[in-house]
Parts: structure tokens; sequence; C-alpha cells
């Protein structure tokens, strides 16, 4: 196959094509070309085409590219250092110690490593949190690039060091000025939002409940306006959040966040596990965006936040794999099993969050959450063509009669074998094309090692 065929024909798929009609086409043929989904077409349609490359994908199900809608670029090199601590503890203790070292080079392997995981699971496009300059904006944007993702870089806005109820507690490699925040955040929007390609956005991300002022938000609000960009935050994910809202701005998280006016379709709020009942009418009346984020929530012991509620009062819910030290993985597809089953277990129902309502949380939803649904989140003819091949020849894939089920409730994200994201294909046979796999690896472990070394936490 050539490096970067102009266009691409996959046949004899199970096509899962996540259309409004939620259409599953057997031994179907998707052309592709220049990025564009050209032809969709069932089993024995012949075409007039001749494609540069063609895949056969006998065996295999076609699902649209997986979006994760919340996570750490600059967690995954600290996998394993923070693991059955408290919140507190492990942000203070080992998360952001070891993060107030980074160097702008740790920030781009760690940003490197997040990606080869990804698109080796199926993730196509993300939204990248927590990203501050310590860890080089431009270096990850064009990791972004090379690794031929889609990606919105969120930079955190800050006017505080604090954390919660607790004052001056951020490491000083971590502290940063809100007007160099908001100077850098502009100049990124400038540069990458448009940008030809469009793979790059940058976004900007209030950094915590207690690490902006009150003032802070409604100017975050302002510039997201002014350069038509959108918000990212942590929301309502701790208990001590309510406490704090309520000490604070004497309001719920979420009241807050609607009042300053950060709630709405441009928003994206991860977590949203300590919501009372109004606040999830709220949460769906703005049509506010939520990244469920389950293995986080559990791992950390945070609480199971109320997915099916949340949708049914007309919020947009997406999933999010958030970071290396709280998951410890940046896997979509052990995700979905897990959003599927902790809601089945917290309403004693079996019936509630059924497999294709959470494979289009991770692709539809997804989509909605980063304003990307008119180009992908699903295989329509006209979309981008950000597309996911699972094999489906594998003892614990076989037999099955819905192939939907088969992906969240058998598949791991090691199934995947081919990915294209904009018609391009960056991996092929389970190998990533874009990317240095084992030079990644191998960089990756050598530079935890002296990242423990650096910030004294210790391994
Ligand atoms: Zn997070």
């Amino acid at each position: 196959m050539p490096a970067n065929p102009g266009s691409v024909l996959i046949k004899g798929a199970i096509i899962v094509t996540m259309d409004p009609r939620q259409r599953v086409i057997e031994g179907g043929s998707i052309l592709v070309e220049d990025g564009v989904i050209k032809e969709l077409k069932g089993p024995g349609s012949r075409g007039e085409s001749r494609p540069e490359a063609v895949i056969d994908a006998k065996g295999m199900a076609v699902i649209p590219g997986l979006i994760d809608t919340h996570l750490h670029l600059a967690q995954s090199l600290l996998r394993g250092a923070a693991d059955d601590l408290s919140l507190v503890d492990w942000l203070m203790k080992r998360v952001w110690p070891m993060q107030a070292s980074f160097t702008e080079e740790d920030g781009r392997v760690s940003a490197e490593l997040s990606m080869l995981e990804m698109i080796k699971s199926g993730t196509t496009s993300f939204v990248g949190v927590d990203v501050v300059s310590r860890y080089g904006f431009e270096g990850i944007a064009r990791t972004v690039v090379k690794a031929g993702m889609r990606g919105a870089l969120a930079k955190t806005i800050m006017d505080s060091p604090g954390y919660g109820t607790k004052r001056s507690i951020m490491p000083e490699g971590l502290v940063e000025d809100k007007d160099a925040c908001i100077r850098e955040a502009k100049a990124m929007i400038r540069k990458w939002n448009s940008a030809q390609d469009g793979l790059v956005k940058a976004w900007v991300a209030p950094r915590s409940l207690g690490g902006c002022s009150k003032g802070l938000y409604a100017e975050v609000a302002d510039l997201a306006r002014e350069q038509k960009t959108r918000v990212t935050m942590h929301l309502a994910e701790v208990k001590e959040d309510v406490n704090y809202a309520k000490k604070n701005f004497g309001l719920t998280p979420f009241g807050f966040i609607e009042k300053v006016g950060l709630a709405g379709p441009g928003s994206l709020f991860a977590h949203m596990v300590w919501l009372n009942d109004e606040d999830i009418r709220r949460a769906g009346r703005t049509m506010s965006n939520v990244a469920h984020c389950p293995s986080s929530n559990t791992k950390l012991a945070s609480g199971i936040p109320r997915v099916p509620e949340l949708i049914e009062a007309g919020a947009n819910v997406g999933l999010g794999c958030d970071g290396a030290p709280c998951n410890n993985s940046y896997d979509m597809v052990r995700e979905m099993k897990l959003a599927a089953v902790i809601q089945k277990a917290r309403l004693l129902d079996p019936r509630t969050m059924p497999a294709t309502t959470v494979l289009g949380m991770a692709t539809m939803n997804g989509a909605r959450a980063m304003g990307l649904d008119p180009k992908v989140g699903s295989i329509e003819v006209g979309k981008r063509a950000d597309l996911v091949l699972i094999d489906l020849k594998k003892p614990h894939l076989v037999p099955y009669t819905d192939v939907v089920s088969n992906v969240i409730y058998s598949a791991m994200g090691s199934d995947v074998d081919t990915v294209l994201v904009d018609g391009r294909v960056i991996l092929r046979k389970g190998r990533a094309l874009t990317l240095d796999e084992d030079r990644i690896m191998s960089e990756a472990q050598r530079r935890q090692d002296d990242l423990f070394r650096r910030s004294g936490v210790g391994a």
C-alpha cells in the first residue's frame, strides 16, 4: 500500500455507521477519496473507481474513529506512579511534584506516548486538557500533526495556586501568571484554529474551582466568545468541589458555572459526579457537554455520575480516559465497557446504557462535544474518513449476533487493526505508521526514571 494513498477502498467489512438510522452494513465497502467518504455500499455493489489502495476487511468491523473528550497528554509518563492513594495525596504528593519537574521534552514524549496508545486502540480525536506552558504547547501541537490525529489542546488559565479550600499548595513549577496564560492562549488560537488542515485546535481551560478567581471565569467566557473557541474544565469531580462552591459562591459548582456564563453547547465539563437534580436539569437545558470518565471516577473513588439521567435531561455526554495515573490507560474500548456496566450496577437495571448508546457516546457525542459533528463521528457519505477497523477473528470476539455488543462488551483496544484519520492510514495491521513505537517506549521509560529523581518523589 502507498504511504499516503489519495484513495482507499475498504471492502468486505461489517460497517457500523452510527448514522441517524444506526445502520449496520454486512459485507459493505467504503470508498475514501481525498480524505472524504465518497461511497458507502452494500455487498455485491460495483463501483467505477480505481482506488490507489485496497484494504480487504473481511472478518472486520469498521466503526467511526473513537473520540476521547478528556485526557491529560502530560500524564502518560506518570503511569503507575500514583496508584491506590487518596485524591489529595495522589495530586499533591505525586502527580503535581512530578509534573512541576517536566521539561518541554518530557511534555513532547508524554504526548507522543499518549497518542501512540490512542492510535493503537482506535482513538482518532481527543481533547487534551491541562496544557501548561511548562510542557510546551507548540511541541505538543506539532506532535498531533505528526501523529496525524485530531486534537483540541486546552490551554490552562489560572490566577491562583489554590486547590479547593487549600491556598498556595501548587508547586512553583506549575504556577502561571494570568496575563501570560491569556496571551499564550490567544497566540495559540490565532496560530492553530485557522490552520488549513484543521486537525489541531486550541481551546481554553479554567484550571479548577480553586485555581481561578470569580472574575476570571467571566473573562474566560468572554475570551472564548471573542476568539470563537471552546472551553473545557474539570467540574463537580469530588464532594469537596460542592463544599468549596457553596462556601465561596453560595452555589453548586454547576450553578456557579451557569451564572458566570460558561454553561452551554460550547463548553465541555469533565466528570460532573456531584450534581443535584436541578444541576442535571440545568446541564440539559443549556445543552452543555459532559466528558464522562468512569475509570478515573472509580479508581480515585470520586463517585459514579448519573449519566443516564444527564442524557435524559438533554446534556451531550461523551467519554474520556482522563490520565495514566488515574485510569491507567488511554484505551477507549475499555472505557466503553466500564461506562456501560457501572450504570447497570448503580441502577440495578441491566437495560440501562445499552451498547449502541455507549458507542454513540464515544463517537457522535464526542464529535458534538468537540464541535466536529458535521465532519466526523459517523460513517456517512460526505464526512471526513476517520475510521477504525477491528479484527473480529479472535476467540473472545466469536461468535457474534450483534457486532455492536461484541465491540462494547468483548473487544479490547488491542483488537484494532487499522486506523484512518482524514483519509490517511496511520495504523496498519496493528503497527503505527506515523510514530516510532520502539523509540517512544524506550524514551518514556528513561524519562520517567529521570522524573522520579528530579522531582524527589521517589519510585
Ligand atoms: Zn482530568
